[in-house]
């Protein structure tokens, strides 16, 4: 039965000892989970089950596939956290708590419910990757069982799986895992538009064939002649690719179809270099079109050599050429090696590379206002295109495609994002929403007393960018809105006889009882705001029966133009965004003076 079958599998690289405490999760799970089914009327158990095939399939370590077994089991049963720590140790129990969505708590919506648990898994995932890998595994179980559920929720799980679980396997390097999902839930998504495309595809391949077996016969002669040995696939491009290929660039299936590709694997780098050269030579290069992923690889680890060929009768051939290990990396990316953990140098640079990404969501997440935001910041961080730039000290960086000098100051370091002031893009000064291009050379320019400017928001496109940006404008506006109420009110105190300086505790805490705010803090920022009437406050501050008289002449009028704004802020949202703007310019042409 499945688990013999699971534990055979497991045999063959794990320990016996280590196998065995995988059954015990597995017994330990079917007594939880006793009378609960799945949808599909199947026992519950065979879920878990599944879940922990999917991380056997990659190689996973015992603790991994422990938490599979156990990873519904705070959610669906009464288990604890403790009870799991005490029978299984502290790393099960924190994967297994790990991709616990949170149910204890009551949310607004679906939405808030998602994003908090997401932020959850961040956190948990910056203390253990594996988090992430159980939860696509389970994830991947899901959207494979997905048929029997109701249409809107099925719709519901294809649409987060698309955005999230997809672009997250992709940013891992996890591409088997990746392609399954995006398949599954294009299927989910648009049913109708899947079957055809797949029929249209069926046809196409019968077409096809003829041509697929040429090439293939020729790039296989052209190896043997020059004594490289390799394997060579021919590619099928997948539905999901070929569907957004066509609704985003605006393609037609013909078009893509006319596309032959090829997968070239040879032993070492050495040979992928010399195997280029021997392609090279057979059909013609489109200039433009190479790209050399082995000396730069992806944002991911994805390492390879794609070039783009016109080949017999003028049909284009696109060409991916990289050893037997970037194969595997390509297929199991961060989970690739996972056996080998820390001996092994590939996998190890993968795994930082992963803790990198990981940490960068911590700092996003940080600067979000909340988590729905942050969930944003995240899905627009996920972007599979990069192009990468040179530092003036040569080190590289990588940047989603669309960046500009402004991303790229961003991603070297917070401070220099915010104190940029211009740049010099291979020693010519360009302005800073200007896209960069791979291979640049960026230099930013900074001056301390600089600051973000509002409008870079229209063209940055790192979610790091984004947030930081955003980050620093709240807080300025919120400074500088409590600095100019201090300053209206203080001018309608001083009509009232007395001045900001002179309140005192008692007055404010009067003040405080009568508005219900509470801090004053908050007051003078609703002035500064133009949400509260700075007289109206002062009269609330200092009664009738106290005031003193006062000169006239001595009260200042150069601010008094503020006034008839502030009356109509109070009643028009628009204007009081208007209002805002031409504060801040205000203060930036200050600060620049
Ligand atoms: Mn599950």
């Amino acid at each position: 039965m499945a688990l013999r079958l699971l534990l055979d599998k497991l045999s063959f690289y794990l320990e016996a000892k280590e196998v065995s405490r995988v059954e015990r999760a597995y017994r330990f799970a079917e007594k939880c989970h006793e009378g609960q089914m799945r949808q599909s009327g199947d026992a519950y158990i065979s879920h878990p089950l599944a879940v922990a095939h999917i991380l056997a399939d990659m190689r996973m370590d015992h603790e991994s596939l422990m938490a599979a077994m156990l990873h519904d089991v705070i959610e669906d049963t009464g288990v604890t956290k403790g009870q799991i720590s005490r029978r299984f140790g502290r790393p099960v129990a924190d994967l297994v708590d790990g991709v616990s969505k949170l149910t204890e708590i009551e949310f607004e919506s679906k939405a808030h419910q998602q994003a908090e648990s997401f932020q959850k898994m961040t956190l948990a995932m910056s203390r253990d990757i594996r988090v992430v890998l159980v939860k696509l595994a389970d994830r991947l179980h899901n959207m494979r069982t997905l048929g029997v559920l109701a249409p809107a929720k099925r719709r519901r799980i294809a649409r987060e799986t698309l955005d999230i679980y997809a672009p997250i396997a992709q940013r891992l390097g996890i591409n088997d895992i990746r392609l399954e999902l995006e398949d599954l839930g294009f299927a989910a998504m648009y049913p109708l538009r899947h079957r055809r495309l797949r029929e249209a595809m069926k046809a196409a391949k019968k077409n096809r064939k003829e041509v697929v077996t040429e090439i293939h016969q020729a790039i296989e002669i052209r190896l043997d002649k020059e004594d490289l040995e390799g394997t060579v696939k021919s590619r099928e491009k997948h539905l999901w690719s070929i569907y957004r290929k066509m609704r985003e660039k605006h393609r037609s299936f013909r078009d893509i179809m006319d596309v032959f590709a090829f997968r070239l694997i040879v032993n070492s780098v050495d040979d992928c270099y010399r195997t280029l050269g021997m392609i090279h030579n057979l059909f013609k290069p489109v200039p433009g079109e190479f790209k050399d992923y082995i000396a730069i690889p992806k944002a991911n680890g994805y390492q390879s050599l794609h070039t783009v060929l016109v080949g017999m009768h003028g049909v284009v051939i696109e060409v991916q050429i990289r050893t037997v290990e970037m194969e595997a990396m390509a297929s199991y990316g961060i989970a690739a090696h996972w056996e080998y953990k820390t001996g092994h140098q590939g996998a190890d640079v993968n795994q930082r590379r992963a803790a990198r990404w990981v940490q960068g969501l911590l700092d996003m997440q940080l600067q979000a206002g909340d988590s729905l935001e942050f969930l944003e910041h995240v899905k627009a961080d996920l972007f599979p295109d990069e192009v990468y730039v040179f530092t003036p000290k040569g080190n590289i960086v990588e940047l989603p495609s669309g960046a500009t000098p402004i991303d790229f100051a961003y991603s070297v370091h917070t401070g220099l994002g915010n104190s940029c002031i211009a740049c010099r893009v291979d020693g010519q000064l360009t302005p800073l929403s200007e896209q960069l291009q791979s291979g640049q050379k960026v230099e930013i320019i900074s001056a301390e007393e600089a600051q973000p400017n509002p409008s870079w928001l229209n063209f940055v496109v790192s979610a790091k960018a984004r947030s930081a940006i955003r980050h620093f404008l709240k807080h300025q506006q919120h400074d500088e809105s409590v600095d100019l109420g201090k300053r209206l009110l203080d001018q309608s105190l001083s009509r009232l006889g007395t001045n900001y300086n002179q309140l005192k505790k008692s007055q404010i805490k009067g003040l405080l009882k009568e508005t219900g705010a509470k801090t004053f803090e908050y007051i003078l920022q609703q002035i500064g705001l133009g949400n509260r009437v700075p007289f109206a406050v002062a009269n609330l501050l200092v009664p009738a029966a106290k005031r003193k008289p006062v000169k006239r002449a001595k009260t200042r009028h150069s601010r008094l133009w503020l006034m008839p704004l502030m009356v109509c802020c109070c009643s028009m949202p628009a204007a009081a965004t208007r209002y805002q703007e031409i504060l801040s310019s205000a203060i930036s042409r200050r600060v620049k003076a």
